[in-house]
């Protein structure tokens, strides 16, 4: 069976970490790729695994010799994929999926046309709000930012292969499923 990149994109808070949680337990064939990012970890967050943390400079430097095969600012951190990573994951013969935002997303999208683009939304925009700030992880200032992207990401995701709308987090994992298995099938 071929492998395929995926790459699953959703606003802030929309649950698509619990979706992808779900998906890989019951998929163990799938392997998340590992971002670096400059945000600074939250609680219970792992270098290595959950994100590569590093420090702007690293960034900087790294976007400079090209190891990014996207990266973009969000909500003022930076966030990127590195080259090396994803190449050896599919040389390996691994599925991957890609967790990023969608300006990622779509560059992905540019220089591998063969990706899958997965947007996963809210069900309404007051439930995202609501499931913002009852995870209690960032600040206001932080939550504000967050809801001015998903504009944004809304409107970037129109041009993406699959949406699913996050409103029951067995039937989002089903849904999830269905596409990336039909679209493994179609490889
Ligand atoms: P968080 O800070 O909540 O972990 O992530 C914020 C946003 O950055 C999310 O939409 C997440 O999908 C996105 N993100 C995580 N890693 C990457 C990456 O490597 N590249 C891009 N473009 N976005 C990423």
């Amino acid at each position: 069976m071929n492998k395929k990149l995926f790459v699953v994109s959703g606003s802030s808070g929309v649950g698509k970490g619990t979706v992808l949680k779900e998906f890989l337990k019951r998929n163990p064939d799938f392997m998340l790729s590992i971002s670096c990012t400059t945000r600074k970890p939250r609680e219970g967050e792992v270098d290595g695994v959950n994100y590569f943390f590093i420090s702007k400079d690293e960034f900087k430097k790294a976007v400079q010799s090209d190891k990014f095969l996207e990266w973009a600012e969000f909500a003022g951190n930076f966030y990127g994929t590195k080259k090396k990573f994803i190449n050896q994951c599919l040389e390996e013969g691994k599925n991957i999926i890609l967790e990023i935002d969608t300006q990622g997303a779509l560059k992905v999208k540019q220089q591998m046309p063969e990706a899958i683009l997965i947007f996963i939304c809210p069900p309404s925009l007051e439930a995202l709000e609501n499931r913002l700030r009852g995870r209690h992880t960032e600040d206001e200032e932080t939550i504000q930012k967050r809801l001015m992207e998903v504009q944004e990401e809304i409107k970037r995701a129109e041009s993406f292969d699959y949406k699913i709308v996050n409103d029951n987090l067995d039937n989002a994992v089903l849904e999830l499923e269905k596409i990336l298995s039909g679209e493994q099938e179609n490889a």
